[in-house]
């Protein structure tokens, strides 16, 4: 049935091989003659289906041009555009090897693994930089996109990194908390928004089912911010009744943050709060619970200046010195946004769990396996897919990147 459905696609596809008379455009501005119809062989969804179509030559490119390609979404390509969206959607979900199994037995597409592997990282890439396009346009006020119509009760803005495991050209000359202190991974920042409206039974806040969406980068904190925002216009920042962004207490974060919300309550996750404050009990007051307690407690209310002020009263060890002011600066810093009494009193998230669960899934679930090794163009565009898949845009992204496809 499969065989017949690609005899008649190719049949099709014959109709219009695509003349544009005795010249055309080379493309760089010079005249390209038509030599005669070539014969190609592309697979698609349907096997392999060779396609006849015009053929013309420019002596100055010395290249050749088939204008039907372009018309098709074939150029530079080998799989069709269907089969292509296919193959990265599989070699986005599971290891290539894996997409490759799954791909002969659900769809009996016979495919080398290294060719799943080039096809899902290029159509990746294709979606990373369509969207890295659009946020530099609407950054430069030249695109608006369909922000929601109804109300937007608070936006939440969460961020984390987490580490992606490299190919040494990677990480050449980076330091790493390896035990030979080089690197082994780059760090991939993601962002996940998702709206809340009200609080339940219970008084505490509700995330919106399905308002999720994710936007991810390799390291470049400038270029994630920049996706950041044209995000958080997409979900309607500007109409937005408050804004909350959540996240560690890496500096970047909050640099970020400054710059693309200033308006926004910035809070600092409250888990990640309470590792430090476990970690500087450990050095100064060890193995003495009720003292920890009572700090605990003050940090849930967002009492950190008189936590601070009973830590600073301890005696610190030498040894621990270091740590320890490093740990009361990250307390001192980021007292602004460890006022948890006020932010659940606002009815306010104060965890960043909803992106820690995304750093794991979308970007461990996937790169993270056992001898996984990648590249950083290689790593990004396989989590864009992802992220584009878990944002609910998977179908929007492809009618954007091919509209070509339709016609086809
Ligand atoms: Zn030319």
């Amino acid at each position: 049935m499969v065989r017949l459905g690609g005899g008649f696609l190719g049949a099709v596809l014959d109709l219009d091989p695509g003349y544009a008379g005795g010249s055309l455009d080379c493309g760089q501005g010079h005249r390209a003659r038509f030599v005669g119809y070539r014969t190609r062989t592309i697979d698609t969804v349907l096997g392999a289906v060779s396609l006849r179509r015009a053929y013309y030559h420019c002596r100055a490119c010395r290249t050749g041009v088939a204008p039907r390609d372009a018309e098709l979404g074939l150029a530079g390509a080998s799989l069709s555009p269907g089969l292509a969206r296919i193959v990265a959607r599989a070699g986005a979900g599971e290891p290539f090897a894996a997409a490759r199994r799954d791909l002969a037995e659900l769809a009996g597409l016979e495919l080398t693994t290294k060719r799943i592997e080039r096809a899902a990282e290029a159509a990746g890439t294709r979606v990373h930089a369509a969207a890295e396009a659009e946020a530099a346009a609407i950054l430069a006020g030249s695109l608006r996109p369909l922000a929601p119509t109804g109300p937007v009760e608070t936006l939440y803005v969460t961020i984390d990194g987490t580490g992606v495991p490299t190919v040494p050209k990677e990480t050449l000359g980076r330091r790493g908390k390896g035990p030979d202190g080089r690197a082994r991974t780059r760090e991939a920042k993601l962002g996940c928004l998702f709206t809340g409206s009200g609080l339940d039974a219970r008084g505490r806040p509700v995330r919106d089912p399905g308002s999720s969406s994710y936007v991810s980068v390799i390291e470049s904190a400038e270029r994630f911010g920049d996706l950041l925002y044209a995000e958080a216009v997409r979900r309607g920042v500007e109409r937005a009744a408050r804004v909350a962004v959540i996240g560690d207490g890496a500096r970047w974060i909050w640099g970020l943050a400054s710059e693309h919300f200033p308006g926004a309550v910035g809070i600092v996750d409250l888990y990640h709060a309470r590792e430090h404050l476990y970690e500087l009990g450990r050095l100064v007051r060890p193995d003495d619970r009720a003292w920890l307690e009572a700090r605990l407690g003050e940090l849930d209310g967002g009492a950190i200046e008189a936590l601070l002020a009973v830590v600073g009263e301890v005696a610190v060890p030498d040894a621990a010195a270091v740590r320890v002011a490093e740990l009361t600066g990250y307390f001192a810093n980021n007292r602004e946004r460890m006022r948890y009494g006020e932010f659940r009193a606002a009815g306010l998230f104060v965890g960043s769990g909803v992106v820690e669960a995304g750093c794991k899934t979308l970007v461990g679930g996937r790169l993270k396996g056992s001898g996984m090794r990648w590249t950083v163009k290689g790593a990004e565009s396989i989590i864009s897919l992802r992220c584009a898949e878990a944002s609910g845009r998977w179908e929007e992204v492809w009618l954007r990147l091919q509209p070509q496809t339709c016609a086809a």
